[in-house]
């Protein structure tokens, strides 16, 4: 059994969207199938405090940080056509950056031990300069920019599940060598970029790793995707810390993605990211909420994800995809693993 703590507070339901896919019932949903379910002993919650302004700067630009503050101010407003704020949605976005700072901050105080932000508004698509993607701070990078600048580690790994390529993450630590970025993403798909030519820039060349997968990719790819590419890839760069985007996005019942990932298919992938960290850096490993739109593959898939995380055995409500898969990526994969020098299995 292992301990698990989930980082949740009510001011992240204070940024209200209106109709929008990302809207406050998607945690609520959560909450409740999390007080539904049957927890493995392990597991623990507490409330994060909100990360500090000079915690955000290391990642966003001023003009950014002022443009959500200020929106907000007036009560709210649109950021573009997908992201939108609200009255309270600076604070929300404060403490969500602060879930993703306090879940890595426990694993690397409590080894062996756990920890899931479970946050919004989500962050991976905010860039340096810019909130989209229904992101106003980008919550993974500025959790690693605290575990890189307060902690003094030195390679930390992040890898992005959610469907969509995780671009602001990308931005951020793409000249950045203590940091190694993978992403697997429906491509091509919002937002248009991570392409596997994608690589990273000066002496951080070779640490973005982008896995641009077809629509209909199931558990099998996913597994593949990991066995052959994310495996290799994160053990290559002896990461202290892994970090994970966990968006729930490339479930088949997802509205905003056409992937065919089950609720067991997010466990294999929680596990063998556990595996890595257990072998390679005393089980720190960290998740932040991202995507994640249909309420019951969300909610049920992340009580799984717990449930595994903390040693129980899940279950998965939905089953696997109705539709079939598509299991075969291997062209796909192979273009990866020579673009990154991994050596094909025997
Ligand atoms: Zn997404």
């Amino acid at each position: 059994m292992n301990e698990m703590l989930l980082l949740l507070h009510p001011e992240c339901l204070a940024h209200e969207t209106g109709r929008h896919p990302e809207n406050p019932g998607r945690l609520v949903a959560i909450w409740e199938a999390l007080q539904n379910a049957s927890l493995p002993a392990g597991v623990s919650w507490t409330e994060p405090a909100p990360a500090t302004l000079e915690q955000v700067l290391r990642v966003h630009r001023p003009e950014l940080v002022n443009l959500v503050r200020e929106l907000a101010a007036r009560g709210g407003g649109a950021i573009d056509a997908d992201t939108v704020t609200s009255a309270r949605s600076y604070d929300a976005a404060l403490v969500a950056a602060g879930g993703a700072i306090a879940a890595v901050r426990h694993v690397l105080a409590n080894p062996g031990q756990r920890a899931f932000a479970l946050v919004r508004p989500p962050g991976h698509h905010a860039t340096p300069e810019q909130p989209m993607g229904f992101c106003l701070f980008n919550n993974a990078a500025i959790a690693v920019r605290a575990a890189l600048d307060e902690h003094g580690l030195k390679r930390v790994a992040i890898v992005d599940f959610d469907v969509h390529h995780g671009n602001g993450t990308q931005a951020v630590f793409a000249a950045e060598p203590r940091v190694l970025f993978l992403s697997l993403h429906q491509f091509p798909w919002y937002p248009g970029t991570g392409r596997l030519e994608e690589v990273g820039e000066g002496a951080a060349r070779g640490q973005t790793v982008n896995l641009p997968l077809p629509a209909g990719c199931g558990d099998a790819a996913y597994q593949a995707a990991f066995e052959r590419v994310v495996e290799p890839v994160v053990r290559r760069f002896q990461p202290e810390l892994i970090v994970v985007s966990a968006g729930f996005d490339a479930h088949w019942a997802d509205p905003l993605a056409e992937m065919a990932v089950s609720t067991t298919g997010f466990v294999a992938m929680a596990r063998a990211l556990a595996g890595l960290a257990d072998e390679l850096c005393q089980g720190r490993l960290a998740l932040t909420l991202e995507g994640g739109y249909d309420r019951s593959a969300l909610a049920s898939s992340v009580v799984a994800v717990t449930t595994a995380l903390a040693g129980g055995e899940p279950t998965d409500v939905l089953g696997p995809s109705p539709t079939g898969e598509l299991a075969n990526i291997e062209p796909v994969l192979e273009r990866i693993c020579r673009r990154h020098g991994l050596i094909r299995e025997a």
